[in-house]
């Protein structure tokens, strides 16, 4: 019934740093089904491992530390000039300086605060204004979020106050672009061992309580990021879907009481 081909379509992928990356799980399908993608990488450092990723791929890689205005500006002119419109953005990128991942919540500086919200945050927003410039036709973007943002998550700390904003600026995104046929979303998924997951204090005990304690007693897969993603960005699949965040989390986030292995309730 849904045969997806999605070529003549262009999307811009942000933060592949290697091939656990989840934008590198939802890069996969939309290649796989025609896309012609350019990605972004916040510096020189990672450029190898793209090159090498992206190899079969008529891919451009651009350099853009999200930070940077100048940067977000260059990085959108040459999509302008090289792809001429977008259909997608999928922005999958976090930091928060570790000190927050390993300090109470209390006594994070306002220094570290403001950069993790600049970074995991504003970010989706400056995105988000310029891709939709380029998306004359409507489009698609699709960020990364995780529980820690509506519920409390030992050591996630800012990041969680940072994805808490990041899921409400997708709602207001979603809003201001709606009438342009530009949807706005974002997948919360569970644990996924990342380079990103791993600056998370205790990161592996969270990742073997997620699995134990979830629905369906498992862990999720980065390929499962992967589908959802594909399925929330393509028209065809996801055009009735905007302002939300789904879940990719093998049903943690729905469970109101854990019980202890062996206790029969
Ligand atoms: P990842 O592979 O380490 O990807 C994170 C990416 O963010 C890296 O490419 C990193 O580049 C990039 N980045 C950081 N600061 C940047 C900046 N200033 N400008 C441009 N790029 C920057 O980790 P991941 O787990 O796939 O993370 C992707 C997203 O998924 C994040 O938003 C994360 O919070 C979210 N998420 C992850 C999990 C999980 O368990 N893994 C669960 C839920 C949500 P560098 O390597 O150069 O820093």
């Amino acid at each position: 019934m849904y045969n997806i081909d999605l070529s003549g379509k262009t999307g811009l992928v942000m933060g592949v740093a290697n091939a656990r990356s989840l934008a590198w799980a939802i890069a996969q399908p939309l290649a796989q089904a025609g896309t012609r993608l350019a990605y972004s990488y916040q510096g020189e450092r990672l450029l190898p491992a793209l090159e090498e990723l992206t190899a079969g791929q008529d891919a451009a890689l651009l350099e853009c530390d999200v930070t940077d205005d100048d940067a977000l500006d260059a990085l959108f002119a040459t999509l302008a000039r090289d792809y001429g419109k977008l259909d997608f953005v999928v922005h999958a990128l976090a930091f928060a300086p570790r000190v927050t991942f390993e300090r109470p919540f209390i006594e994070v500086s306002r220094e570290d605060w403001r950069v993790a919200m600049d970074v995991s945050a504003y970010s989706l927003v400056a995105v988000a204004r310029r891709a939709a410039v380029l998306m004359p036709d409507g489009g698609s973007i699709l960020t990364l979020s995780y529980l820690a943002g509506e519920r409390v998550v030992p050591n996630y700390n800012m990041m969680g106050v940072a994805k808490a904003a990041l899921e409400s600026s997708v709602r207001y995104l979603a809003y201001n672009l709606g009438p342009s046929n530009i949807r706005v979303n974002a997948l919360s998924a569970g644990p996924v061992r990342t380079v990103a997951a791993r600056s998370i204090a205790k990161f592996g005990d969270m990742f073997t309580e997620a699995g134990r304690s979830s629905m369906m007693k498992r862990n999720i897969e980065g390929s499962e990021v992967g589908g959802m993603g594909m399925a929330l960005l393509c028209e065809q699949l996801g055009s009735g879907v905007t302002g939300a965040t789904l879940y990719v989390d093998a049903g943690f986030h729905a469970i109101g009481m854990f019980v202890p292995e062996g206790y029969d309730l």
